[in-house]
């Protein structure tokens, strides 16, 4: 059997492609001669190798390969016949046995004209970094899906229906993002993903691991390729470092109405209980953006809380709200600095209020003020109330100084009379 060594494969992104594992075992495969024979077809796109196994199983493994810089060729993974299915050692070793052929050309210059091949080595790396810019950038593309309110329950208030926050894969196309080919599941198979930005792809990966680690995710996975998944289903925080490294990868979030462009991150906000007006008073949930943001809207409405948790929110403008049209809606994701739980999600989805009649102003202050301040800041926007005076603890059996009786919750600290 004979070792074909043809040069002008990159072997540089193959520790990436194949991880460092695969990459290793391919090493040794090569200096134990393991790699029988190696063939090119359609056009030297397609490199087809036999490799014999630890177990003396000869495999047939098929290296696929896009173009690269400077006429090199560069791995995007490869199909084996071993039990792995591919992206392994065995395809490691017929990589790398043929980029592992000296650089005839190269070879065959005198040394005085090869001082600068020195300096190749030293600036691989960074040409390796400007070859993986080169490939096509990836953009997440979000909309809202409205779903019917499920039936409430006899008795409980209405249920809302609850839209997907829909995020699909989107590439670069004729007339602006296109899904292409792309989907969720190829993700997972760096051969079908090769003419991408391997660092856009890896998150994704990362974002679509989230996804399938969420608490209601089925047990068992559909077989079918996955398109779109609900961003909103997410229950880990990590989300949010992700969107930001997104951001700083240059993976772009797009609207899917073409016309509304970009979807940027806002910041920090909070849900908060706002208390106004006289008899009755009423107390609705209103989301406050990170007010150091002038181009923010000011009347942001919530539409979809983000996880199970609600670390993060989908905001649109009142305004936009009015027209009705979701499809035309301007969305903003922000992640929330406290989480928000269920019910008080559900109150201000569907923009509930709720009243306080003057005769019920005393028992509002000293029984359920205490507890809605656990669930969120309560506030007046309109100067109509003002949380009541903490009053001074009383100690309900003096020399325990711990025992309070009266006062709030949080007044930790009694007097002593010793101070
Ligand atoms: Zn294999």
């Amino acid at each position: 059997m004979q070792l074909v060594l043809i040069d002008g494969i990159d072997p540089g992104p193959l520790r990436d492609v194949l991880g460092v594992a695969a990459y290793a075992r391919g090493q040794e495969y090569v200096r134990q001669r393991r790699v029988l024979h190696t063939e090119w077809f359609e056009d030297g796109r397609v490199l087809s190798g036999l490799v014999r196994g630890s177990g003396g199983r000869v495999y047939e493994v098929k290296v696929d390969l896009v173009d690269g810089p400077r006429g090199r060729l560069l791995v995007t993974g490869g199909i084996c016949g071993c039990p792995l299915g591919g992206d392994c050692k065995h395809v490691a070793a017929v990589a790398l046995a043929v980029a592992a052929g000296p650089p005839r050309r190269d070879a065959a210059r005198p040394a005085a004209q090869n001082w600068a091949g020195a300096f190749d080595a030293l600036l691989e790396d960074g040409h390796r970094a400007a070859a993986a810019e080169e490939r096509t950038a990836i953009a997440l593309e979000i909309s809202l899906q409205h779903r019917p309110a499920p039936p409430a329950r006899p008795g409980a208030a209405p249920s809302v229906a609850v839209p997907r926050l829909a995020a699909r894969l989107v590439c670069p196309g004729r007339g602006g993002w296109v899904a292409g080919g792309l989907s969720w599941s190829k993700l997972v198979h760096p051969w079908q993903v090769g003419e991408y930005r391997p660092a856009h792809v890896r998150l994704l990966h990362e974002l679509h691991a989230l996804y399938t680690t969420r608490a209601s995710a089925p047990r068992y996975a559909g077989y079918g390729e996955e398109k779109v998944i609900d961003l909103a289903e997410i229950d880990s925080r990590h989300l949010w470092s992700l969107l930001d490294e997104a951001a700083d990868l240059g993976l772009r979030i797009v609207h899917a109405h073409k016309a509304l462009g970009g979807v940027t991150l806002h910041g920090t906000a909070r849900v908060a209980l706002d208390v106004t007006g006289g008899d009755p008073l009423v107390v609705a949930p209103r989301l406050l953006l990170d007010p150091g943001r002038d181009e923010l809207s000011d009347d942001p409405v919530p539409v979809r809380f983000i996880g199970s948790v609600g670390h993060g929110v989908v905001w649109v403008s009142a305004a936009q709200v009015a027209t009705g049209e979701p499809r035309l809606w301007r969305l903003g994701l922000a992640r929330l600095a406290a989480p928000v739980p269920a019910a008080l999600q559900q109150l201000a989805l569907a923009g509930r209020r709720l009243t306080v009649p003057a005769a019920g102003r005393a028992r509002f202050d000293a029984e359920i003020y205490p507890r809605l301040r656990a669930l969120a800041t309560v506030e007046s926007s309109d100067g109509a109330w003002s949380p009541p005076p903490i009053s001074a603890p009383t100690l309900a059996r003096p020399g325990l100084g711990v025992a309070l009786r009266g006062g709030w919750a949080d007044v930790a600290q009694p007097t002593r009379p010793d101070r």
